[in-house]
């Protein structure tokens, strides 16, 4: 039986509060000092051979760190010390791998949070609250509940029929493992190389750019909490770069990635290309896109509707795979809810998140901040489109974009189809008369299947929705916002486009890591060949 651990509770952050004080205090200092970021192999900082600025989206003049660029050679290095440590990392028993784990979450929820989350909100623009459900509370929970998964499942065994003993030995796989991780989650950045290395295998791991400082940290928790030298080793740089030395290794095993569609079928072909290279199948484990929709029957609490397309269209700029980023709305309940919605809007803070005041901070960079304004644009010229709230952007002193809302009158507009990854939620409104065709239209307007919510207060819709809508969404939400998963309760991952659907933060995800050995031991073994019907 699983020996559940419990979520690690968020923090409130109320003005006048300990921990109020000490991430502001944090906050001050990282913002006063700049950090170089080494590439790390088998616990040696290199320096790459060139460095990238890490600044912060809200303040884009101000640089928090410099990130050293891997070579081809620092990455040939890191391989080879994953190569060269994994033999005893693996022979290590469970029990002492997963202690180093705890420990890491351990002090992660004491002494090292608020540097985790400041530097979290600093380089992602995270607000106080944002970037504590994610460096602190899910990062924790991915460390301490994997270790629970881990020990439930190697439980599991064959039966030994009398004379033998059957066992089935969770090996790691043979080589490395490349974690490829976005900019959007510290908590997935940390998950993505801690899952597989706690089964024993050993990981290079490339982080996203404009996250280098958050995960470097995340690194040197790990660091903290007695990671041997080799086991994960740290390659920030050039995509392309790393990549191609990672997939060109003959030892490469494993590619856990959590990114774009179009990033992750790159990967994959680049490994399909070099298959006979590799000493084994490499597994391959990506979670991505999404287009995710919020679904409203004529039944929906209007109230409830409302806050779950505002949170979940734009906490942290709607740059979530799984934002609310479609919503399908019955005539009946439009007038009330575009009132509701524009007015709460109204009351909606975006700035520096330095101020904890604010709900909404800047979007990652300035190429997120181009692509999302082209959605803006394109809706503002379209006879089929009108913005409804927001709309506006400002990129003086950081990539400040409005949370804005987009009433479509065609359902496959451009923006209810593609992903922007932007605070922007199109609306289709829809005749009460039509709830049968919006379902089919909800199923078929894009190729992800991430998220999705419905709201209705008559159960036979639900019911109705959640058959119709069965392979719609990976995580399927009832009267619920389409984010905030939360490990150990909502295990997370998408189909069709949106990922191989390995569910992070589950034994399915660990499953992935592992090449089982079967051993069986006869105690007396036969002595002659023949069998009695021979006699
Ligand atoms: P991204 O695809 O741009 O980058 C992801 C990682 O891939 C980064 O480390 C990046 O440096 C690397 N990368 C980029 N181009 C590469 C290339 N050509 N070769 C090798 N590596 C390359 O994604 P992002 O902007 O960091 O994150 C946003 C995307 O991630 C969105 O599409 C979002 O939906 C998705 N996402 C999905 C989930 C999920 O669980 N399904 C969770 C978080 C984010």
């Amino acid at each position: 039986m699983l020996e559940a651990p419990k979520n690690e509770p968020i923090l409130a952050y109320r003005p006048g509060s300990p921990e109020h004080a000490e991430l502001a205090s944090a906050l001050a200092g990282q913002r006063a000092q700049v950090v170089q970021i080494p590439v790390v192999a088998g616990g040696r900082r290199l320096s790459g051979d060139a460095t990238a600025p890490v600044i912060c989206p809200h303040d884009h003049a101000h640089v928090l760190a410099h990130v050293h660029q891997a070579s081809s050679a620092d990455v040939s290095a890191g391989i080879q010390a994953a190569v060269a440590a994994q033999r005893e990392w693996s022979q290590w028993s469970f029990e002492d791998r997963a202690a180093v784990f705890l420990k890491a979450a351990d002090l992660l929820a004491g002494p090292w949070r608020q540097k985790l989350n400041a530097a979290t909100m600093l380089g992602q623009s995270k607000t106080a609250y944002q970037a504590e459900i994610d460096s602190a509370c899910e990062l924790i929970d991915f460390l301490r509940w994997n270790v629970a998964f881990a020990r439930d499942l190697q439980r599991s065994q064959p039966v030994s029929a009398p004379g033998m003993r059957n066992t089935l030995e969770y090996r790691p796989l043979e080589g490395f493992v490349y974690a490829v991780t976005p900019f959007n989650f510290t908590a997935i950045g940390g998950n993505l190389a801690c899952a597989p290395a706690l089964m024993g295998n050993t990981v290079l791991w490339k982080p996203a750019a404009s996250a280098a400082l958050s995960n470097y940290f995340v690194f040197e928790l790990l660091e903290a909490a007695g990671l041997p030298p080799g086991v994960i080793n740290f390659v920030p740089g050039d995509s392309h770069t790393v990549s191609s030395v990672a997939l060109g290794s003959e030892a490469f095993a494993g590619l856990h990635f959590t990114g774009s569609t179009a990033v992750f079928d790159a990967l994959w072909r680049q490994t399909a290309e070099r298959l006979p290279a590799y000493r084994s199948y490499p597994r391959l484990v990506g979670e991505t896109g999404g287009k995710d929709f919020v679904l409203a029957h004529p039944s929906a609490d209007v109230a409830a509707l409302s806050t779950a397309l505002l949170r979940g269209a734009f906490e942290y700029q709607g740059q979530k795979c799984s934002a609310a980023s479609r919503a399908y709305v019955p005539a009946s309940l439009w007038p009330a809810l575009k009132a509701r919605l524009v007015d709460e809007l109204a009351t909606v803070r975006m700035g520096d998140v330095q101020d904890f005041g604010n709900f909404v901070g800047a979007v990652i960079d300035r190429k997120a901040y181009d692509r999302i304004g082209g959605y803006l644009t394109q809706a503002r010229h379209a006879s089929e489109a009108s913005i409804v709230a927001g709309g506006g952007a400002n990129d003086r002193t950081g990539y400040f974009i409005e949370p804005t809302v987009i009433e479509v009158d065609d359902p496959n507009f451009v923006t209810m189809r593609e992903e922007i990854f932007g605070p922007v939620l199109s609306v289709y409104v829809y005749p009460d008369a039509q709830w049968a065709e919006v379902l089919k239209l909800v199923d078929s307007t894009s190729p992800y299947a991430l998220t999705g919510a419905v709201f209705a207060q008559e159960r036979g819709a639900l019911v109705e929705a959640s058959a119709a809508l069965r392979f719609a969404a990976g995580n399927f939400y009832l009267n619920d916002k389409p984010t905030g998963a939360v490990v150990g309760q909502q295990p997370f991952g998408g189909a069709r486009r949106s990922g191989t659907n390995d569910k992070a933060g589950s034994a399915l995800n660990l499953l992935r890591w592992v090449s089982p050995r079967t051993i069986k031991e006869t105690y007396v073994p036969a002595h002659h060949y023949a069998y009695p019907h021979m006699d």
